[in-house]
């Protein structure tokens, strides 16, 4: 199957951060990645940037081979790399065009919801807030989930995950 090359995708991470241009494809980042190493290769960081300097978008944001969503962000690779490019932050531009697309996993929908929700990624459960209060645990500090939603409000999230407020009005 023929592959496509965006000129303007791969201008627009070139632009976005020109480490890009960097990489000499040496692999240090897929050898040494954890998740590479626990996947057997099917998440490969070096082959992520070399479909970004390809300018392959259609691999990386529609078929999502390798998925950049795999990447747990341990920030290995930008330690390793001999040339100092700087990986997590061209994924960071690579996810969110993925956002853009509405091509992202289900698990980051439900924590982006929750954050929407709650104000936090992980909200606390009554009973564990009930059984510290027993402890004598102090009270935990929390930060104004309203404060939170209008502040990701103006960055259109709710928006850009599709979330329904039907759901938390009802
Ligand atoms: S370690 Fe750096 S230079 Fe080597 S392939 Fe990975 S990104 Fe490219
Ligand atoms: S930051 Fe991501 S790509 Fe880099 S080593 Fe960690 S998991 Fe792998």
């Amino acid at each position: 199957m023929a592959t496509t090359i965006d000129f303007n995708f791969r201008n627009e991470v070139i632009k976005d951060n020109f480490s890009l241009s960097y990489c000499f494809q040496c692999g240090t980042c897929s050898g040494s990645c954890p998740v590479a190493i626990v996947t057997k290769g099917r998440y490969n960081p070096r082959k992520i940037i070399e479909e970004s300097i390809l300018g392959l978008k259609d691999s990386l944001v529609n078929k999502q081979e390798p998925s950049v969503w795999e990447c747990s962000t341990c920030q290995l690779c930008v330690e390793l790399c001999p040339q100092n490019v700087f990986l997590t932050e061209i994924f960071n531009l690579i996810k969110n065009k993925c956002i853009e697309a509405g091509k992202f996993p289900e698990g980051f929908k439900a924590q982006a919801s929750a954050i929407l929700e709650y104000g936090m990624a992980v909200p606390f459960q009554d009973a564990i807030l009930r059984r510290r209060d027993q402890l004598g645990i102090p009270k935990l500090e929390m930060a104004s989930a309203n404060e939170i939603q209008t502040l990701l409000k103006e960055t259109k999230l709710d928006k850009k995950i599709k979330y329904d407020w039907s759901k938390k009005e009802g």
